[in-house]
């Protein structure tokens, strides 16, 4: 078997295909080498050898330290440089990568093969003492933090203990015979630490440092990330072995990060960091403040820090050139990591960079426009669910603000919440309901869990390209980061910033967008469709076939719905209009009638209300289609539970109150949700569905007269297992419709259907449709009784049944595809033989899951209707459906 592939000019093995075998980042350095871009040669070590490894006991394959010798052979002859060599000696990098980007896994360890001789060669090489001795205690504090798990604090204790006695400030302040002394320092505390010393021999570094990277794969932290993120255990992670350049050898010599265009805007410019004579991460790890690539940058950032492009213009010129390059091989916007040694640009890494969701649409958007892209590709690209945050709140410019302070607007979104200062903290307040803002020095990968739960990150240290930022972008969650006049402290949980101070629990808002820090909690607004959303959405629309509806029944949800697009009302549940106000008493009133005199005088004063609801409604909606659900629920939900209120609707009633007790206690049900509610309901009395279909039809006419057009609403009967069932309910509604006709002189127009949410209707679609001009799909109850899972009760074991992969996703979220879908799928069919033209929908919270709703373009039905800020979500699904 083949574990090794080596990358380099002209030898190059694998490509960008192989992101499997080789991980992201070996596939994309082996991709560059093949572009013919500036690549440290190298090789990588496949996943294959990591998954071979756990299967056998953590063990390599015989032949890979063969194919590894041959690779650093391979290496050795492209660079002219042997590992270990007391000359020329070669240095390597050792880094892990996953087949996707995962933060967690070990850290790179860079400078690998040094030792005391080595050391003094590359100094004799470089004639330079301070880098190669620079470079060395780097080597000696990555290798023992990541490899050994000496702690990395007690080196930078050493360091900083050094550069207060010799008043040094900065890093670069320290001269060669300096570095000499931290390096010694450094190594007697390895062996105070370890009892051994620091491993000399570079071949031993070598696979202890390869070693560490399979390691980190099965680390608390890398297997939280995987859970989090769904990444499969068993894709193992890649080791990349790479020729080292330096960024750290003088003022002609840099290291940077870049994106191809703003990964928080996604406005069209080269955006990035660099640092002069620094390796590594040096950038994000906040050492010193980074300087801006271009020039546009560091004016729009009020820097004096020189920029890339004015003082290594040449660079910068093949830099912009290899950017370029990438973003059109790639097709989309890249996230690169270069350095400069000696003036020559090595590239060192690309991506698919995260970016914001605002930069998501406008780089799916702008692309297309200019036809890097086509218009489906663009649409496939942005995530339905992350949709979410541009339907999140952002805060009303018109409101006051009490301004802390203005950090770095890292990712955009307002959030609000109590302080906390630790990830558990945010975690536990999270699960007890409450909204946090995580407050921190600077995040790492430890925090990701409480990160998850914050509704916001703040950050006191650290860029637009620190953990934090990056990681909050990717989470789709606002962070304001290097907020530097704040304070935290910790420790004693205090945050203070400009003579005030807060502590934990106390409430902020934070505006990722413009980086701002507010007291308390500030007024927000609600979103709207413009831009590059509306755009895509446009696209999305052009190329889905399923129509969107929306389950909606007050004005003000009606609304909302139609302004993110929703094409027509697939649910509107009549009993929430039962909760409103005054009316609540006049629905008691009908529920515990006691004869159906008593009923009718009840539903008598629902009439007028009612209708009004309905001429609401259908002004609103113009000629889109309205599916009006009859009555559903167990009575009980609306009976008068306290004295007060029993006293009230007796005295309305004017009968004796403890008569009126008795009347609602024989109404109790064991079971209420498989009891007396949906159509059985309506066939116990069937004075309410009359109202129902008058009040229906009056509005209907109405509207209809007075805006001279069609209004044609579909009547819905819920929870029918019987066609039978549905052919009484269907009488009352028909004959309400004569009466109706008689009385106003006008026939009114509609359809009337039934909802599928019961096993036996859809086992038994082809008898019912005969008497259904449709059908939805409830699959909230469907879900529930195909499961026989109580959804009011299954948060007790839900939870413990995906922790232990009893169940992978919650069916209520995510519809059941295998059980519950079948049923549907039966149901569509059967429906369909005995009436071709039937109308299909789905009306459960399963109408605005993705998953959900490409098994809905599958099954062919007509629309799926889900919760009006669900409707640009759906949109965007039901195209990538087809697609
Ligand atoms: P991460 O996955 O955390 O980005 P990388 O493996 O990309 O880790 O390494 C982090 C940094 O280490 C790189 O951005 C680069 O600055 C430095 N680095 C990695 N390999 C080399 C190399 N061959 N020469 C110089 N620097 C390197
Ligand atoms: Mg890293
Ligand atoms: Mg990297």
């Amino acid at each position: 078997t083949k574990w090794v592939y080596i990358f380099g000019e002209n030898k190059t093995e694998g490509d960008a295909s192989m992101k499997e075998l080789l991980g992201g980042k070996g596939a994309n350095l082996a991709e560059m080498s093949r572009l013919g871009l500036p690549v440290p040669p190298g090789f990588t070590i496949t996943t294959q050898v990591c998954t071979h490894y756990y299967e056998e006991g953590q063990q390599y394959p015989s032949e890979l330290k063969e194919q590894v010798h041959a690779a650093i052979a391979a290496v050795e002859e492209l660079t002219e440089r042997q590992f270990n060599s007391t000359t020329k000696p070669l240095l390597l990098s050792v880094r892990s990568g996953a087949r996707v980007s995962m933060p967690g896994m070990m850290d790179t360890v860079l400078n690998l093969g040094l030792n005391d001789r080595t050391v003094e060669a590359l100094a004799k090489d470089a004639n330079d003492d301070r880098f190669a001795y620079d470079s060395y205690r780097r080597f000696i504090q990555m290798y023992s933090d990541v490899v050994l798990g000496v702690d990395h604090d007690y080196f930078e204790e050493i360091l900083e203990d050094f550069k207060d006695e010799h008043d040094y400030s900065l890093d670069t302040d320290l001269t060669g015979d300096d570095w000499k002394e931290i390096v010694a320092a450094y190594k007697d505390k390895v062996e105070e630490e370890l009892g051994r010393p620091f491993p000399e021999d570079p071949e031993e570094q070598l696979w202890g440092a390869v070693g560490a990277v399979f390691k980190s794969w099965m680390i608390p932290r890398a297997k939280t990330y995987r859970a989090l993120h769904e990444i499969p255990e068993d894709w193992g992670t890649a080791v990349n072995v790479q020729a080292m350049v330096f960024g750290n050898t003088g003022e002609n010599s840099a290291t940077g990060v870049a994106f191809t265009r703003n990964p928080s805007t996604g406005e069209n410019a080269l955006y990035g960091e660099f640092l002069i004579n620094a390796q590594g991460e040096d950038v994000v790890a906040g050492i010193r403040t980074p300087q801006d690539i271009t020039e546009k940058a560091r004016i729009e950032a009020h820097s004096e820090k020189p920029s890339l492009e004015a003082t290594m213009p040449e660079v910068f010129a093949e830099f912009k050139a290899v950017c370029d390059k990438l973003e059109n091989h790639y097709r989309d916007m890249q996230d690169l990591e270069f350095t400069v040694e000696h003036g020559k640009l090595w590239m060192l890494q690309t991506r698919n960079g995260k970016r914001t969701l605002k930069a998501a649409l406008k780089i799916a958007v702008d692309m297309a426009k200019d036809g890097l892209i086509t218009k489906e590709e663009a649409v496939e690209r942005i995530a339905p669910s992350s949709l979410d945050q541009l339907l999140h709140p952002t805060i009303d410019p018109n409101s006051e603000r009490d301004e802390l302070t203005v950090g770095l607007p890292a990712s955009p979104g307002a959030a609000c919440g109590a302080i906390v200062f630790n990830s558990d903290d945010a975690e536990t307040e999270k699960a007890n309901g409450r909204s946090v803002i995580l407050v921190r020095t600077e995040t790492s990968p430890e925090d990701i869990h409480g990160m998850h739960a914050a509704e916001g990150i703040l950050t006191t240290r650290g860029g637009m390209t620190s953990h934090a930022a990056v990681v909050a972008r990717g989470m789709g969650k606002p962070c304001v980061a290097g907020a530097g006049s704040i304070r935290v402290d910790a420790r004693n949980e205090i945050m203070s910033v400009d003579g005030r101070s807060f502590g934990k629990g106390d409430v902020i808002t934070i505006d990722g967008g413009n980086g701002q820090v507010l007291a308390g909690k500030v007024q927000m607004q609600e979103p709207e469709l413009s831009g590059d959303f509306k755009k895509l959405m446009e696209w999305a629309d052009d190329i889905r076939r399923m129509n969107i509806r929306t389950n909606a029944e007050t004005p003000a949800d009606v609304k909302v719905a139609l302004s993110f697009g929703a094409e027509g009302i697939g649910l509107c549940r009549t009993e929430h209009m039962f909760f409103e106000g005054e009316r609540i008493l006049a629905v008691r009133e009908m529920i515990l009638s006691d004869t159906v005199q008593e009923r009718k005088a009840a539903l008598a004063k629902l009439l007028p209300i009612q209708r009004q609801d309905f001429i609401d409604i259908f002004e609103l909606m113009v000629d889109r289609p309205v599916t009006i659900r009859l009555l559903d629920p167990p009575l009980h939900e609306f009976l008068p539970k306290t004295d007060e209120d029993i006293a009230e609707v007796a005295k309305q009633m004017d009968i004796d109150p403890e008569e009126l007790r008795e009347r609602a206690e024989e109404l109790e049900e064991f079971n209420p949700m498989l009891g007396n509610r949906g159509c059985r309901l309506l066939i116990s009395y069937p004075e309410i569905a009359e109202m129902q279909a008058r009040a229906i039809f009056e509005a209907a006419l109405d509207v209809s007269k007075r805006h001279g057009r069609k209004v044609t609403p579909e009547i819905m009967v819920p929870l029918v297992g019987l066609k039978s069932e549905l052919d009484i309910v269907r009488a009352s509604i028909d004959g309400t419709a004569e009466v109706v006709a008689k009385e106003l002189g006008e026939k009114p127009e509609y359809s009337v259907g039934t909802m599928i949410e019961l096993p036996r209707a859809a086992l038994l679609s082809e008898d019912i449709a005969a008497s259904a001009e449709f059908f939805s799909f409830g699959t909230n109850d469907l879900t529930q009784t195909t499961f026989g899972i109580s959804r009011d009760d299954a948060a007790s074991f839900l939870g413990k049944y995906q922790d232990r992969k009893v169940m992978e996703k919650d069916p209520f979220v995510s519809l059941d595809i295998d059980g519950v879908g079948q049923l549907v799928k039966l149901a569509a069919t059967n429906g369909r033989k005995t009436k071709a033209d039937i109308k299909l929908g789905i009306c459960g919270e399963h109408g605005g899951d993705p998953a959900s709703i490409a098994f809905c373009e599958t099954v062919g039905l007509n629309y799926v209707s889900c919760s009006p800020f669900r409707v640009p979500v759906a949109r965007l699904a039901a195209a990538q459906a087809v697609l």
